[in-house]
């Protein structure tokens, strides 16, 4: 689609400290550039683990590198007396441009409700963080409800306090296909993101809809990339094990390669 940018986003979990963090990305941005690619054409974000922020920064700032980068999660509070949270505030003046929220490992082992996800993505709007809202459905969920109903709910309760105006990312991620090495098919995929742009729409209205980047996630690799960029529905992936390999997720940004 040519109103969307496609989006290859790195997910790094609780993986790379500070100092192998600035290793990385010195390499992903000189072997990008080496390979000619169009930064423009695909864009490229990595969110490293929180203490790894304010280098990754300094290096992307002082090298001019064409990455952008954000955190993993962040607070739906403002300040205040919240032990070990991190405010939307504190990531804005790092220069994140986006914010993880509501991926299935904080919703399942952090029990975050919709309304929590719903909370933190407002909070993240009131900084200018574009929020990459994370949906999906369990194995059980898709065996009882079918592929779409979750993560529609889901997407519907995260955008409850969103004005008409947000600049936001959506990333379905089956939670069965997440580093199960058991990716959806492209056609699942594409059925799915189908249905979260009606709800962008719904909500939101065509514009929003129409320009609103829907990501893949779930064991994606540089050998099956190539088949979700060519959905309508599917504007680029979010990546957790393969972005941890500087050539993997090399080549999973350059799938048009
Ligand atoms: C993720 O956790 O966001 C993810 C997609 O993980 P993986 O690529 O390892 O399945």
């Amino acid at each position: 689609n040519p109103r969307r940018t496609p989006l290859i986003a790195g997910n790094w979990k609780m993986n790379l400290d500070h100092l192998q963090a600035i290793a990385f990305v010195q390499k992903l941005a000189w072997s990008l550039k080496d390979a000619n690619h169009d930064f423009t054409a695909v864009e490229v974000a990595v969110f490293p683990p929180f203490t790894d922020i304010r280098s990754v920064q300094t290096l992307i700032s002082a090298d001019k590198l064409p990455l952008a980068f954000g955190a993993q999660d962040v607070s739906a509070q403002e300040s205040g007396a919240f032990t070990g949270e991190i405010s939307a505030a504190f990531l804005a003046k790092l220069e994140c441009q986006y914010v993880i929220i509501g991926h299935s490992e904080r919703r399942t082992l952090h029990n975050e409700t919709d309304e929590q996800v719903a909370a933190k993505v407002a909070a993240a709007l009131t900084h200018n963080l574009v929020p990459l809202i994370c949906v999906g459905e369990t194995a059980a969920d898709l065996e009882l409800h079918g592929p779409s109903a979750v993560p529609v709910a889901q997407l519907r309760a995260a955008l409850a306090g969103v004005d008409k105006a947000a600049d936001i990312v959506v990333a379905y991620e089956p939670v069965w296909a997440i580093g199960s090495g058991k990716a959806a098919t492209p056609e699942q995929a594409e059925q799915v993101a189908a249905q979260l742009r009606l709800v962008l729409q719904e909500t939101l209205g065509q514009d929003v809809a129409d320009k609103t980047r829907i990501l893949y996630g779930g064991s994606v690799k540089s050998s099956n990339i190539a088949a979700y960029m060519r959905e309508p529905n599917v504007d680029g992936a979010l990546v957790g094990g393969a972005s941890l390999d500087v050539t993997e997720f090399g080549n999973i940004v350059r799938y048009l390669k």
